[in-house]
């Protein structure tokens, strides 16, 4: 599908054939598991607020609706493409189908850079986008929720243009809403507490005891900033975080409250006291026991692979690894890998409590939410676990084999309309 032609839609092409191959997929059968169902792209004019006029370009990817509506999240990134968005669609899908979820996976993004603009520019990006996106979503259709870029405040506002237009309020539209309007508690922290969650299953697994283990984390956004604070809370010196504009460095390690009250009101860690600045390229080849990259794409490469120096690689971002690099990694039994599927998928399965929650108008407590959250986070590492251990296979390997066996086998028992 030369329409999607990017990196990574092309690396989330080739981590498929490599498990449709271990799975000896029918030839017949490829095709429509892998490829997306349906796209839409979209023009987006704005007004700006020095009277000028903007024109953005939008996307949505739904990737498969075998087994419910679509669910994924909305990012603005100025290198957002339809290739990129249908990766991450892709990867939803596995994730979700590994965790269980009812859902197929689905992305969508805007092609801009919200650090330069202002708040009614990205309100009134967001209602037009919404506008454009109406006969595509619905909550039993496709349901965002944020990601790169976006936050509780523009699913708000996603969640008030389709409701006006529905003529009453629709909560289950969006997830990653602030609570006061739906949202569920514990969603914002969920990714980053799985990723925490997790690295405690992989440090049992291997045998590395957390409180005296190391970890650094590359984008201290949602997901790094909550993920290094989970680390911390199981007694992890966090010795390096970055953002996009560079890295900080501290070998006794980093006083994450502080730095919450820092990146607060400066909006970058960069320049933060006690702490040496650090390239983001020096920051993913730092020797310590964890490293959770949490920011983009492809940023393990055939480059850097051969250098990380770390026990427990945590995928906290989507697609952060190469097949490349893969394929140097696998080499390296030193290294025990959460692969993204598993480790960021505490986000998509909070949303989905979310989506329940505003179906059912029926709101849980945060204990009762993590308690769920882990629960359903152990059975998927675990049965990742035991297939990697009894099949010989890496831990990405199984863990994509688990979802799209089910997507397949869900595709397979529906039949093909006509
Ligand atoms: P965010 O916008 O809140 O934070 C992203 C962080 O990455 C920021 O600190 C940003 O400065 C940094 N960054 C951007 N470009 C960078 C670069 N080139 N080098 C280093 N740092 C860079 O986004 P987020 O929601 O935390 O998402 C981060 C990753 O996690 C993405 O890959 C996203 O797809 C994935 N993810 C997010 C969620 C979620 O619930 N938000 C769920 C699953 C996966």
């Amino acid at each position: 599908m030369e329409i999607y032609d990017h990196p990574s839609f092309n690396m989330a092409c080739r981590q498929f054939d490599l498990v449709a191959d271990y799975l000896q997929m029918d030839e017949s059968e490829r095709d429509r598991v892998k490829y997306p169902k349906r796209s839409l792209t979209v023009a987006l004019p704005i007004h700006c607020d020095n009277g000028s006029t903007r024109v953005f370009t939008g996307y949505r990817v739904q990737h498969h609706l075998t087994l419910g509506p679509t669910k994924g999240g909305l990012r603005y990134h100025p290198d957002v493409t339809l290739g990129e968005v249908a990766a991450l669609a892709m990867w939803m899908s596995w994730k979700c189908a590994l965790t269980g979820l009812p859902y197929g996976g689905a992305k969508g993004g805007i092609s801009c850079d919200p650090t330069k603009m202002t708040r009614t520019e990205l309100e009134r990006l967001t209602r037009r986008y919404t506008q454009e996106m109406m006969p595509f979503i619905g909550p039993q259709v496709d349901v965002m929720a944020p990601d790169l870029g976006t936050n509780e405040q523009v699913m708000a506002w996603i969640m008030d243009t389709y409701s006006v237009h529905a003529g009453c309020t629709v909560p289950g539209i969006v997830t990653g809403k602030p609570v006061g309007l739906g949202g569920s508690l514990g969603r914002r922290e969920a990714t980053g507490r799985g990723v925490g969650y997790l690295v405690n299953r992989a440090s049992d697994t291997i045998g590395l005891d957390l409180t005296k283990a190391s970890a650094v984390v590359q984008g201290y956004g949602n997901v790094g900033s909550i993920a290094a604070l989970s680390l911390a809370r199981y007694g992890v010196k966090v010795i390096a975080v970055s953002d996009v504009q560079g890295g900080i460095h501290n070998s006794n390690g980093l006083n994450l409250w502080e730095l919450e009250k820092y990146t607060a009101t400066r909006m970058t860690v960069v320049g933060f006291p006690e702490s040496e600045p650090i390239t983001n390229d020096q920051l993913l080849v730092l020797p310590c026991d964890i490293l959770v990259p949490a920011a983009l794409e492809r940023q393990i490469t055939e480059t850097n692979a051969g250098k990380i120096q770390c026990r427990i690689l945590a995928e906290a971002a989507n697609g952060p690894t190469t097949p490349e690099a893969d394929e140097i990694i696998k080499q390296r039994p030193d290294i025990f890998v959460l692969p993204d599927v598993l480790c960021n998928a505490g986000g998509v399965v909070v949303s989905y409590f979310e989506w329940v929650q505003d179906l059912q108008s029926f709101f849980w407590g945060e204990t009762e939410v993590v308690d769920k959250l882990f629960r359903i986070l152990e059975t998927a590492y675990t049965q990742i676990v035991t297939l990697a251990r009894k099949q010989k296979l890496p831990m990405r390997m199984a863990a994509l084999s688990l979802g799209i066996k089910r997507v397949q086998e869900a595709k397979r028992i529906r039949g093909l309309f006509p």
